[in-house]
């Protein structure tokens, strides 16, 4: 496995499993595989509804703790967010069985934010979260969130993949000491990602699939990366990538793919916005 250093010295794998999607009732099973194909980044989240059971698996795992590295996500708190935020992380790490979390991120840039984030640099401080850092912020609020603040997020985890690469604001969440994330690696498939003809011929040349050509560009780009699949041998695919290397031409022909913007939403969307600001996890 290959690391990325946070801003703060904290150590993160480059690659890791994501868990948006798979049921309660799937989830330890689906973490127990990944775990046994050698992942050791697990990204949840409150909204996910599955805490609990990749909290069984860890457990059940027997892997020390020490070896494994764990996110989870807060969802929107209303303001003054302080307790909430702190009643919702003891909430999330009580769930995941765990004395601390490895990265704690804000999932949305929505509700009391820097009631949120002061709450967050608290449990920082305190090593309850070793890093924090936030999710799907676009450039404008991470750059007033970094300016009006004691700690800058180690990590923005947001949308990136082949069809919206972001390779601008990687560079600029660079230049801020902000690690890119990205979530939906894959574009969940939409756009025919994984017939994709290009992707298909680079891959071919290594003898790989599409899937590991996404996660090498990913990778090599620097991005950490958290697929997320409920088939074992997937999961064995989606972590065999280290063994070869894209050449400038190849990433300059994936960078062609790049349509600039999102197959999901757009968190400037009003109607988005509204709907996500206002939902609560425990309405
Ligand atoms: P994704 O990883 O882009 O795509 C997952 C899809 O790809 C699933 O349908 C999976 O199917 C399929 N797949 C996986 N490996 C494959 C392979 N080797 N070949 C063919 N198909 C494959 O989507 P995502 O789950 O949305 O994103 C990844 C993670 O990012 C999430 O799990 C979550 O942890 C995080 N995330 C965060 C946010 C946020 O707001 N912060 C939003 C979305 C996601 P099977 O499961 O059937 O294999």
């Amino acid at each position: 496995m290959q690391y990325v250093t946070l801003n703060n010295g904290v150590q993160m794998p480059i690659l890791g499993f994501g868990v948006y999607q798979i049921p309660p009732e799937q989830t330890e099973q689906a973490v127990t595989e990944a775990l046994a194909a050698g992942y050791r980044l697990l990204d949840t989240a409150a909204a996910y509804g599955n805490e609990e059971a990749v909290g069984r698996a860890i457990k059940k795992s027997g892997i020390p703790r020490e070896e494994l590295f764990v996110t989870t996500k807060l969802w929107v708190q209303d303001a003054p967010a302080e307790d909430n935020t702190r009643r919702a992380f003891e909430t999330s790490l009580t769930g995941l069985g765990l004395d601390h979390l490895d990265l704690y991120l804000m999932h949305q840039p929505f509700g009391d934010v820097y009631g949120q984030w002061r709450a967050m640099e608290a449990l920082n401080g305190e090593g309850l979260a070793k890093a924090i850092g936030v999710a799907n912020f676009y450039p404008d609020r991470l750059i007033d969130l970094v300016l009006n603040n004691e700690v800058t997020p180690a990590v923005n985890q947001i949308e990136t993949h082949p069809f919206f690469q972001r390779a601008g604001y990687q560079d600029l969440m660079r230049e801020r000491g902000v690690q890119t994330q990205s979530w939906g690696g894959f574009a969940e498939g939409k756009n025919d990602l994984f017939g994709n003809p290009l992707l298909a011929g680079i891959g071919r040349e290594y003898d790989k699939s599409v899937a590991q050509a996404v996660l090498r560009w990913l990778t090599q780009r620097g991005v950490v990366a958290i697929p997320k699949s409920v088939r074992a041998e997937r999961m064995a695919e989606n972590i065999d990538i280290f063994d070869f290397e894209l050449t400038d031409e190849q990433m300059a022909a994936i960078a062609t793919l790049d349509t600039g913007s999102t197959l999901f939403f757009d968190h400037h969307d009003p109607e988005m916005v509204d709907w996500l600001a206002k939902r609560r996890l425990d309405a």
